[in-house]
């Protein structure tokens, strides 16, 4: 069968599927969250191989960021998925006494689910849990970029879901676009805003919902007030420890004050060297670039003679391992491609201010982030941080972090992202709130039939 038609063919079967009313039992929903977990459990060892010889992932990360993540992420769905399907009881109003009024989740039927190469089994699994949790049927599309960890879920979950509700479409381009042709119920992508702007333009044609999970430049300000020795260590961990930089929020660029930066920059060269030795190229903790494409895009950041200057610590590259070592930058020029685009690697610049307060407005004139992080121990630096930035999430004293609260939402904000999930949230972004009245026979107020007469004007 030729692509397209292919294509034509999944939507129809998972339409009949929906339509059969298929997803929409708890019962149905629990046994493929559980059928998740089972596969998650019994898989952990293929999907951290294919982790690695996709991003040569160290298996801890794998571990850590990608199949704990997802396996929280299903048993908290399976845990409260009874309470999350229950009609939202909500007051009655006295305009419409007699009633009962709810709010009721429902289905919103056929979701697409794109996805990005740089947590490719997360970013995979954690809206799709959210789907069949909230009873839709779906299809997944992996990134083509993570070919190996896209061929296991090809693989896997026909073994461990209901293949006639759930499946999987691999590809790139052409079966990305085949696919987005299709009018869906909602689509969920992950990935860059310009390939955003292409899934909303084509969803807008049927007037699908979207949810983007877009990036952008993450800041993080470091005052000089903080426990330095931890902060450094959960700003390299956050920076280099997720995947070499290759992570939405990971930290772009750091601010701190022109006093303070050369004891940041010792401090980060310590704990650097703890952490990946003398020769990181070397060291198996730490993630290669994805593909030559992604390696060439950023030596080229680094090869701008006004970048490569202002290089503290690191810089080193090996194009056959496509590894890249973690690198430190001081007062890069603002109008260079390493301080305008999204790094989206290894490169960490650090811009100075005058005075730590002065951070707050340089995140301001840019594009609102992804996540923002702030280092302080001062209570007025942090409130005002908290309410004067916007930001898809925001983490004060860490780094990241704040994406393994299930009660917190996670998603971007104008250029960064439409829309969020994670836990409840989740199970939100692929319902429909349907408003739910339920009235009896008693209570009439006259008043509102006609004929309108000047009696019942008066009223
Ligand atoms: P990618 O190259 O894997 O692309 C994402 C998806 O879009 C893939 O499935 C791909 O097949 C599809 N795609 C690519 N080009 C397309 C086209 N022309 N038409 C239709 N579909 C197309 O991933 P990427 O974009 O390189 O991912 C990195 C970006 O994603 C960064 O900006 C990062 O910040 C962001 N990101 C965001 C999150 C988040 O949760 N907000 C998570 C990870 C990555």
């Amino acid at each position: 069968m030729a692509m397209a038609e292919e294509v034509v063919a999944v939507v129809e079967e998972l339409r009949a599927s929906f339509k059969a009313g298929r997803t929409r039992p708890a019962g149905w929903r629990a046994a493929q969250l559980r059928g998740l977990v089972r596969m998650i459990e019994e898989r952990e060892e293929d999907i951290s191989d294919a982790l690695r010889a996709d991003l040569a992932k160290p298996r801890m990360e794998s571990y850590l960021h990608e199949i704990s993540l997802a396996k929280a992420a299903s048993t908290f769905a399976l845990k409260e998925l009874k309470n999350w399907m229950k009609p939202d009881k909500v007051p009655a109003s006295i305009t419409t006494f007699p009633s009962s009024a709810q709010i009721v989740s429902e289905p919103l039927g056929c979701v697409l689910v794109i996805s990005a190469w740089n947590y490719p089994f997360l970013l995979s699994i954690d809206p799709v849990i959210g789907a069949i949790a909230s009873g839709n049927a779906v299809v997944l599309k992996p990134s083509e970029i993570a070919p190996a960890t896209s061929a296991l879920f090809a693989k896997l979950l026909p073994e461990y879901v209901d293949n006639s509700c759930i499946k999987v479409v691999e590809g790139g381009v052409p079966e990305t676009t085949a696919l987005l042709d299709q009018k869906w119920d909602k689509i969920f992508y992950t990935g860059n805003g310009s390939v955003g702007r292409i899934v909303m333009t084509a969803a807008a044609k049927h007037l699908t919902p979207v949810a983007l999970e877009l990036g952008g430049k993450c800041p993080a300000i470091v005052d000089s007030d903080v426990d330095l020795r931890i902060a450094v260590k959960r700003l390299a961990v956050g920076k280099w420890g997720c995947n070499n930089g290759q992570a939405c929020i990971a930290p772009d660029y750091v601010i701190t004050t022109k006093s303070f930066a050369p004891e940041l920059v010792a401090s980060l060269k310590i704990v650097l060297e703890r952490f990946y030795g003398q020769d990181p190229l070397q060291s198996e903790d730490l993630s290669r670039i994805v593909n030559s494409n992604h390696f060439h895009r950023l030596t080229n950041l680094i090869e701008d003679k006004k970048v490569s200057e202002k290089i503290v610590y690191g810089g080193q590259t090996d194009e056959k391992q496509l590894k890249i070592a973690p690198t430190v930058l001081v007062d890069v020029p603002l109008d260079t491609a390493l301080m305008t685009g999204e790094i989206f690697g290894p490169f960490l610049p650090i811009v100075t201010v005058e005075k730590i307060e002065d951070s707050i407005e340089f995140i301001n004139s840019r594009t609102k982030p992804l996540a923002a992080y702030l280092f302080t121990k001062k209570k007025k630096l942090q409130d005002e941080f908290v309410s004067n930035v916007p930001a898809g999430g925001m983490l004060v004293n860490d780094v990241a972090l704040h994406v393994a609260n299930p009660h917190l939402p996670f998603g971007g904000v104008g250029d960064s992202g439409i829309g969020s999930y994670h836990g409840k949230f989740s199970f939100d972004c692929f319902s429909h709130k349907k408003a739910v009245l339920i009235r009896g026979f008693g209570g009439e107020a006259t008043a509102r039939y006609p004929p309108y007469t000047t009696e019942k004007q008066k009223i």
